[in-house]
């Protein structure tokens, strides 16, 4: 699950990404309009979080635009006015929540979940593999019913493999997907994460679930 946060001030943004981030949903920052719009145009979002007042623009013209071109996943606006009209205006312009700045953190991630399930009548939100079962939206994930604790960054990489199944991950997609490092992350990192992965998903005596793809990456056998 990804979510784009569109806000101007960095303190605010940062701490909205890294509260989302520790709940093991990858974030990206935009911090105007322009940014915003370029963001949506290039990866696909399951929400937005957007601040009204931009430096280059209002967020509510950008939200209708977005409606307008048929952008159907859940926003939710952020923002200082906190007017009722304002609160109107934003749930006509088709934003699906409103959170009045200043708010709390843990109100703002719970807001987003919600939307999230509300959503999700749709969408696969559960994703099955060999004995596992990984939930997107209660951020579980257990082995043969049994849970299996994972940190945020384990829980996106298999995320990340299970929505790949099949498929030979390379080193660069996965420091993309999971790390959303778009510099050369220590290759070494992210093969010390795949065997913390390996040791929690997998049995003694059963077949591998991940295979090491020499001088590539990593793939999750069927
Ligand atoms: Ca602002």
């Amino acid at each position: 699950m990804k979510i784009l946060v569109v806000e101007d001030e960095r303190k605010v943004a940062a701490f909205v990404a890294q509260a989302l981030a520790e709940q093991a949903y990858a974030t990206r920052v935009a911090g105007g309009c322009a940014a915003a719009r370029i963001a949506l145009s290039e990866e696909p979002f399951d929400a937005v979080v957007l601040d009204l007042g931009l430096p280059d623009g209002d967020g509510l013209d950008l939200l209708a635009e977005w409606r307008a071109a048929g952008f159907n996943e859940p926003v939710l606006i952020l923002s200082a006015r906190d007017a009722v009209a304002d609160r109107i205006s934003g749930l006509n312009r088709g934003a699906d929540d409103y959170l009045p700045k200043p708010f709390s953190v843990d109100e703002l991630v719970a807001r987003v979940r919600s939307l999230l399930r509300r959503q999700a009548g749709t969408k696969a939100t559960v994703l099955s593999h060999r004995g596992l079962r990984l939930d997107l939206l209660a951020r579980d994930l257990r082995r043969d019913g049994q849970p299996v604790e994972l940190t945020s960054r384990e829980f996106a990489l298999a995320e990340l493999f299970l929505q790949n199944s099949g498929r030979v991950l390379t080193r660069t997609l996965i420091a993309e997907k999971v790390w959303e490092a778009s510099y050369d992350l220590e290759t070494n990192l992210i093969d010390v994460y795949v065997r913390r992965l390996r040791a929690k998903l997998e049995s003694p005596g059963q077949p591998p679930l991940i295979r090491t793809v020499r001088g590539t990456g990593y793939q999750l056998l069927p």
